[in-house]
């Protein structure tokens, strides 16, 4: 196999090191064989030396004469001089005896030769191969694949009691809920379904924004159904090493198998799933494998056999046409961002987690998270939680949910942050410029409250605006109001002080943002009518569009939206200067408390009307006005 190659090479170095690591344990380990140095003399000079009195100890061979001298130089090493024996001076022994030489063992003894080889080379590589091979195993445990083992996947399994979701844990999403209600139906009795002859669909793709709930879905649906769950993520296939996605997708799908009915979970398929081009140069050879392998399984599998697949993806429009075609993910379950009630819902299963005080309102936390998913959701109970913590108390309050909605939505209090008061003043005419602009329009949401403690987001302040009702549909006036609100705050700047600062860039990228899609996608502009200028690409993320239309159309384009919001700018300015005073009013007002609600700055504008009706004011689809 071609893999196998790539996994071989370590290993070869990984043994030549070994090698050169033994030899050098040789070389330090085993250095008797230079302890010793031998020295040959002649017969005639071990005469002598012997004579002399030289010799300490003697040793007495066939062929030849081993001895060690009274004196040793002082090198560190033990000397022995040999010579050959000379077998016709028989006397010699005599001679020894009478010089009172010791007879004794002089060479030292040799170890055989092949336990040494054993000792000094076999022994340490089996040790080294032993210890390389545990390493090795655990080394591919860690990166996740059994990497020996080709087309081993690592599908975590997880049954029933792992997941330990149910369909009670996911609030809201009642249509997805409903969709795959059937399928957990199928997997606790497929037979039922095979005796009418009814054929169930193999896939179902789950699609919606970021932190809606798709995972805790699928999740779920093994947790009722109570069969094994294999779940992978999308970009686990395509990493390490070439052929292994593939070979990933082989093996999960051979597991998921052998043990139907099952539920064989992708998350985030559009990192393998995305539609392949015949772009020449550049393709993702390995990424196409993947997904032709994830094809060619889902085709090879017997529908009736229980295993179903279920995946989740936030941009469904980059998924390749044929993961969707019938046969494969045909049905398509979308989960939304929830509503009104789907947040209530969201906000109380969350808050089962936390010990709360008795007297919540969720409606109204509800009312004011507009455009929240269930993740931002379960953030804000967690940071209220933590909010309450932090200030001593036992169970979470009110005040702490309303908190804590800012946290997420604009990022932490920055208390202590140095702002100088000429800024304040800046930013409070600022801040009441949107609310009063907001609160003279008549489709612009009511306002609920207006601070200048600035954010960890970098926001120096904010105006919150909290709708009646949810809306789903926007009117051209809604969105022109909006516009105006945004301009709100750089007219105030203007009018006051004369001068204007970098205060109202969030205003003005969201202002152009607006006006840009009237004119391109929404067909508001009077120019061009209904015609859809751009397209939106990725419609659960960022909302990125491209442009598809002429160069001259898009410089035209800038005209209108330039003057769309210039018009919004004047009508702006007009609300300001007709209410001058109240501007003036207001501004030192919220300079002084930082913070003022909905109700107060109401009441200061408009006196005479009865300030009940904002508390009881039905409001919800928050949006607030940076800076
Ligand atoms: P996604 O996969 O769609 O990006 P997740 O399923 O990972 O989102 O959701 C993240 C977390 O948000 C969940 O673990 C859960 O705590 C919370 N959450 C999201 N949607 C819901 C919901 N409908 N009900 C309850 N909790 C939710
Ligand atoms: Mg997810
Ligand atoms: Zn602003």
């Amino acid at each position: 196999m071609h893999e196998k190659k790539d996994f071989k090479k370590p290993l070869i170095i990984y043994y030549i090191i070994a090698l050169i690591v033994v030899m050098l344990l040789n070389a330090l380990l085993f250095p008797q064989i230079q302890r010793y140095s031998v020295k040959e003399v002649s017969y005639s000079e071990f005469l002598k030396m012997l004579e002399e009195g030289q010799i300490k100890s003697v040793q007495i061979d066939e062929t030849q004469i081993a001895f060690t001298p009274t004196q040793q130089l002082d090198d560190g090493k033990t000397t022995y001089f040999v010579t050959n024996r000379v077998t016709a001076d028989e006397k010699i022994v005599d001679r020894l005896i009478d010089a009172n030489v010791e007879f004794a063992q002089v060479v030292p003894e040799e170890m055989s030769p092949f336990i040494e080889f054993l000792l000094s080379w076999v022994v340490p590589l089996i040790i080294f191969y032993a210890l390389g091979s545990f390493m090795f195993k655990r080394m591919s445990k860690q990166l996740g694949g059994n990497s020996m083992t080709f087309g081993k996947s690592n599908a975590k399994i997880y049954v029933e009691a792992q997941t330990g979701k149910t369909f009670a844990d996911v609030a809201g999403e009642d249509e997805a809920k409903d969709a795959l209600e059937e399928i957990v139906d199928f997997l606790h009795d497929p037979q039922k379904y095979r005796d009418i002859g009814a054929q169930l669909p193999k896939g179902a793709l789950l699609v919606g924004p970021p932190g809606t709930g798709k995972t805790l879905l699928a999740k779920a649906v093994a947790g009722e159904a109570k069969v094994p769950f294999f779940s992978i993520s999308g970009s686990e296939f395509v990493e390490m090493f070439v052929g292994m996605g593939a070979a990933r997708v082989r093996d999960l799908f051979k597991q998921a198998g052998e043990k139907a009915p099952c539920i064989v979970f992708i998350d985030e398929i559009d990192a393998i799933g995305k539609r392949r081009d015949n772009a020449g140069m550049g393709g993702n050879d390995e990424r196409e494998q993947t997904l032709n392998q994830l094809l060619t399984e889902m085709d090879g599998f017997d529908a009736g056999k229980g295993v179903v697949i279920l995946a989740a993806t936030n941009r469904p429009e980059i998924l390749d046409k044929a993961l969707l075609r019938p046969g494969r993910f045909d049905r398509r379950i979308p989960v939304e961002l929830p509503d009104l009630a789907g947040r209530e819902a969201i906000l109380r299963v969350h808050a089962k987690d936390v010990k709360t005080e008795p007297n919540i309102d969720y409606t109204q936390v509800a009312r004011a998270t507009s455009g929240c998913s269930g993740a931002e959701l379960a953030n804000i109970i967690n940071e209220a939680a933590i909010a309450a913590v932090k200030d001593g108390r036992k169970a979470v309050s009110q005040r702490d949910m309303e908190e804590a909605i800012e946290t997420v939505i604009a990022g932490y209090q920055r208390k202590n942050a140095v702002v100088s008061p000429r800024d304040k003043l800046t930013v409070s005419y600022h801040e009441i410029g949107h609310a009063l602009v907001a609160a003279k329009l008549e489709n612009a949401a009511p306002v609920q409250k207006i601070t200048i403690i600035p954010r960890t987001s970098g926001a120096l302040g904010y105006t919150m605006q909290v709708d009646d009702e949810e809306r789903l549909l926007m009117s051209r006036e809604q969105i022109l109001d909006k516009i105006t609100t945004y301009c709100g705050g750089r007219a105030a700047e203007q009018l006051i002080f004369g001068r204007i600062t970098s205060g109202a860039s969030n205003d003005i990228e969201q202002a152009t943002k607006l006006a840009r899609a009237m004119v391109t996608r929404l067909g508001m502009s009077d120019t061009f009518g209904m015609m859809a200028l751009e397209t939106q690409s990725g419609q659960y993320l960022s909302g990125d569009a491209n442009l598809v239309c002429s160069d001259q159309t898009a410089a035209r384009i800038d005209v209108e939206v330039k003057q769309i919001i210039a018009n919004c700018y004047e009508k702006a300015m007009q609300i300001l200067t007709d209410n001058k005073e109240k501007l003036h009013e207001l501004a030192k007002i919220l300079l002084e408390k930082e913070t003022i609600t909905g109700i107060e700055f109401m009441a200061v504008l408009a006196p005479n009307q009865l300030p009940s009706t904002f508390e009881e004011q039905k409001s919800d689809e928050a949006g607030e006005t940076n800076d």
